[in-house]
């Protein structure tokens, strides 16, 4: 049984004050919330903030990138050892937007990843294929490589400590979701080649989140679809309302 999980990804929106506000309207709408895991990440500079915020709640915070290094001269870089002592639970990691922007490679996703579990953060690994890829026919390809190459050199009990979320960079912040066939379709591919590259009892355990224009409308069919685990919600996160609602998507 796979505990769903929904995760908020606030990318470079809301300030300390705004993240406060967020979660005074927030925690009282799901007070009653069982049935999912529940994960926000605001920006750097809130993270000890939001932290406080949830403190005593089931909300868990994360962080939306790290670097691998312990300490060192790495300008603008922020390490495992510092999330950790902001209250952060789970990092984002390789989120299309930092493959794309900021030049994330699938070898800096794995350092990412190693550090992130060997701190003691669960890690969300990010990955899915853009639409020129998608239009080629190479989005299984891309996929498979971003999935074998992110998370290669990990043991059976540090995938324990992954969720992967597949976020096609078409759905992501463009108002197009991908359907719960398409998703469920890739999801169930991501699986397979977890099972080939570790095992079928991994395969079977990770949990599978799926990212892209998720809003209140559309959770409820994709949730429905065995292989999806949960969702990486951008713009519909930064609402209390409707990150409630897509919290309680049953
Ligand atoms: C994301 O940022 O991971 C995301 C899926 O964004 P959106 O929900 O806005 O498409």
């Amino acid at each position: 049984m796979r505990q769903p999980i929904i995760a908020g990804n606030w990318k470079m929106f809301k300030t300390r004050a705004e993240t406060s506000a967020f979660f005074d309207a927030l925690i009282p709408q799901i007070q009653d919330v069982e049935h999912c895991d529940i994960v926000i990440a605001p920006p750097f500079i809130s993270l000890a903030t939001a932290a406080e915020e949830v403190d005593g709640t089931r909300v868990a915070i994360s962080a939306q990138n790290l670097h691998w290094e312990e300490n060192g001269a790495y300008t603008g870089e922020v390490s495992v050892r510092m999330l950790l002592d902001a209250g952060c639970k789970y990092a984002i990691i390789g989120h299309s937007e930092r493959r794309q922007y900021f030049g994330d490679t699938d070898e800096w996703v794995n350092r990412k990843t190693r550090a992130a579990l060997k701190g003691g953060l669960q890690a969300i690994v990010c990955v899915g294929e853009t639409l020129a890829e998608r239009d080629a026919g190479r989005a299984s390809e891309v996929v498979r490589r971003q999935v074998a190459e992110g998370m290669a050199q990990l043991t059976e009990p540090d995938l324990s400590h992954i969720i992967v979320a597949y976020e096609p960079v078409w759905a992501i912040g463009t108002g197009r979701t991908a359907t719960p066939e398409v998703a469920a379709g890739m999801h169930a591919e991501i699986r397979k080649i977890i099972a080939e590259i570790q095992s079928k009892a991994v395969a079977d355990t990770i949990r599978i989140l799926y990212g892209g224009s998720v809003k209140p409308d559309n959770i409820s069919a994709l949730m429905k679809k065995e292989d999806i685990d949960g969702a990486l919600v951008g713009g519909a996160s930064l609402d209390p309302a409707s990150f409630a609602a897509i919290i309680k998507y049953i």
